[in-house]
């Protein structure tokens, strides 16, 4: 289809549409505000008087325009009157309008004037639909080829990076140093491939980046480029996936033999599992596409020489899912694990991003990176953008601690919602985080508190948030028990100031029964059962998700296992009971401070309740 006549087609289509609108509507005939509806007899009277000035016969209805008191002198004034005409044709009617001297206007029905529109609409909308695919189809392709001709569909290949583009080196990725240094072995490699093959030795040609999302997998891709200052062929496995079988492997391949004539350079094939999964399981024998895609990469990887310097960098999150075909020697052998960054590594992640920011001298980055548990690379990137735009949304200078305390708030919890909360509510809401809060503070192992709010965000009403001192890769006992028990001490402190308890818990109960399942059924932390791994599920390493798996134990051991977790759970919820028993008075002082403050942090809570107990005995 001709370019212009593409583009003017759904404009033509509407005008087509709107014009046929307008055609219905046009001339019909004026109902007048004030219409008076009168029985057919009484019409037909008033046309015997003389009455009727002009007169609309409209499908069953006539529309009569009466003269002002029978007279028939211009310039009078006449009201409308409307009539519903009888089914069966009135044979006197017709000779009566004659007599009566009124003007007759006879409009026909629009079904007979328009009904070309009516047949013409499905052949319109058919035309819509088509155009409508026609052009997705052109912009995906257009899109997906960085706007070149379309007709390279077939052997279209992935972005090859300008140099132009900045150039990212090892500085730029902060924290992940085990990773850096696995791949940095090869920028020597890329950069002199000559000097290893007059040695005989094979150069490495697959790389798998593992970790969960936002870990700077592609960011290290990108930074072996820089470093070696290679090509760098970036594109995404899910890409290939197209809907003509063949496309994917054809793409493949292109892009192979484009990185090959460009040697020394690098391939990175981002979510490598989109194709990567094992073979034949798919539904109705699998997907054909993916597999010949699969193929290809293998067919492609096997075909190195072992001298040619391209280097194939992969990323997943799921190498759990991958064709053990990938992995063998010569393919992806080299596993490289991103891990989410801990306490230092954010705070030098933060430092990175904000290297080029106006910062406020109140921000504290390593008190950002304390306060930002479980954040990725791209969370924290995340933040920093957010934090800088607040500052500027705020005609700020400088980005200030505010900014990122709020953001920080925003990117865990979720916006703060305006959400109308009756006062008996928003007092149990108090009552319950402070129960939280006094426990964790009077409790000796306990991370300490950082925050406790009532302001709704996201889907809580309201928090008490703790940081760990030190990242923990390890969870004592006694630590995961004062766990449990600021856990359950929401809904021990409204049954105990309240005299009831509320739904307000579930989250909490949800997430203590889970953490008393695994000390039971995984750590060996229950005397009764002893250190047996019971587990129904396992952990996923990257995703953080539960995978359900079969249950290798009997129906005994399983009631065993249920009694001891709620012996575990009872036993935290009358430790709590008994800590805000102990402080009835400091509870109900910490209640009302919340209530008038609505957000209080570290040094407000101890101002209220005292120095904590486990501040520096958290370690
Ligand atoms: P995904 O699995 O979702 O594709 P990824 O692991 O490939 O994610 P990237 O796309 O590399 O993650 O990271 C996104 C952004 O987060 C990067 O562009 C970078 O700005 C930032 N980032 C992630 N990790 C780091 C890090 N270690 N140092 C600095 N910036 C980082």
């Amino acid at each position: 289809m001709p370019k212009g006549l593409r583009t003017w087609l759904p404009v033509l289509l509407v005008g087509v549409l709107v014009l046929g609108f307008l055609l219905n509507f046009r001339e019909a005939p004026v109902r007048e505000p004030g219409a008076v509806e009168v029985a057919y007899s009484e019409f037909k009277s008033l046309l015997r008087e003389r009455r009727i000035e002009a007169l609309t016969i409209h499908d069953d209805q006539a529309f009569a325009s009466l003269k002002e008191n029978g007279s028939s002198q211009a310039g009078e004034e006449s009201s409308q009157i409307v009539t519903t005409l009888p089914k069966m044709q009135d044979p006197d009617l017709f000779a009566l309008i004659e007599q009566s001297g009124a003007d007759l206007v006879i409009r026909p029905d629009e079904g007979d004037e328009n009904n070309w529109l009516v047949g013409l609409l499905p052949w319109l909308i058919f035309l819509g639909i088509y155009i409508w695919f026609w052009q997705r189809m052109q912009s995906n392709l257009v899109g997906r080829f960085g706007g070149r001709d379309p007709s390279d569909f077939l052997t279209g290949s992935a972005k090859k990076e300008s140099k132009a583009v900045r150039k990212i080196t090892f500085d730029d990725v902060a924290g992940q140093d085990a990773a850096k240094r696995e791949v940095g072995e090869l920028v020597d490699f890329l950069k002199d491939p000559e000097r290893y093959r007059q040695l005989g030795a094979e150069a490495p040609r697959g790389v798998l980046l593992m970790g969960p999302p936002g870990t700077g997998k592609t960011l290290l891709a990108r930074a072996l480029a820089g470093e070696a200052d290679v090509a760098f062929y970036h594109t995404s496995a899910s890409e290939f996936i197209e809907m003509f079988v063949g496309v994917g492997a054809s793409r493949v391949r292109k892009m192979f033999s484009e990185a090959k004539e460009r040697a020394p350079s690098i391939i990175f094939i981002d979510e490598l599992d989109a194709v990567g999964r094992v073979r034949g399981t798919g539904l109705g024998g699998g997907n054909d596409e993916r597999e010949q895609t699969l193929n290809q990469i293998l067919s492609e990887m096997d075909g190195f020489s072992g001298h040619e310097a391209v280097i194939v960098l992969a990323a997943t999150n799921r190498p759990d899912v991958l064709d053990p075909a990938l992995l063998r020697p010569g393919r992806f052998d080299r596993h490289v694990t991103l891990e989410l960054p801990d306490r230092e590594a954010r705070a030098a992640i933060l430092k990175v991003h904000t290297r080029k920011l106006p910062l406020a001298p109140d921000v504290d980055l390593s008190l950002l990176a304390a306060a930002t548990p479980g954040f990725s690379g791209a969370d924290l990137k995340n933040l920093v953008n957010e934090a800088a735009m607040a500052a500027a949304r705020s005609n700020a200078h400088s980005i200030t601690w505010q900014h990122f305390d709020e953001m920080r708030d925003k990117v865990m919890m979720g916006s703060v919602r305006s959400l109308a909360i009756r006062p008996d509510e928003r007092h149990r809401l108090a009552v319950h985080e402070a129960g939280h809060t006094i426990v964790a503070h009077f409790l000796p192992h306990a991370d300490p508190i950082y925050k406790v709010t009532i302001i709704p965000r996201g889907r809580a009403l309201g928090g008490t948030h703790m940081l760990p001192e030190e990242e923990r890769h390890t969870l004592p006992v006694d630590y995961l028990k004062d766990r449990l028990t600021v856990l359950l001490a929401g809904r021990s402190a409204e049954q105990a100031l309240l005299g009831d308890v509320s739904s307000g818990a579930d989250d909490d109960i949800q997430k203590a029964t889970q953490m008393a399942r695994a000390m039971v059924a995984r750590w060996g932390m229950s005397e009764e059962i002893g250190p047996v791994d019971l587990r129904q599920s396992d952990e996923h390493p990257f995703l953080g998700r539960e995978i359900a798996q079969p249950r290798r134990f009997s129906e005994t051991t399983a009631h065993e296992v249920d009694k001891a977790v709620s012996d575990l759970l009872r036993g935290s919820a009358e430790r709590a009971d008994a800590i805000i028993g102990a402080n009835r008075k400091a509870m109900e002082n910490l209640v009302k401070c919340l209530e008038a403050q609505e957000s209080l942090d570290a040094d407000e809570v101890e101002a209220v309740l005292g120095p904590a107990v486990n501040r520096g005995a958290a370690a």
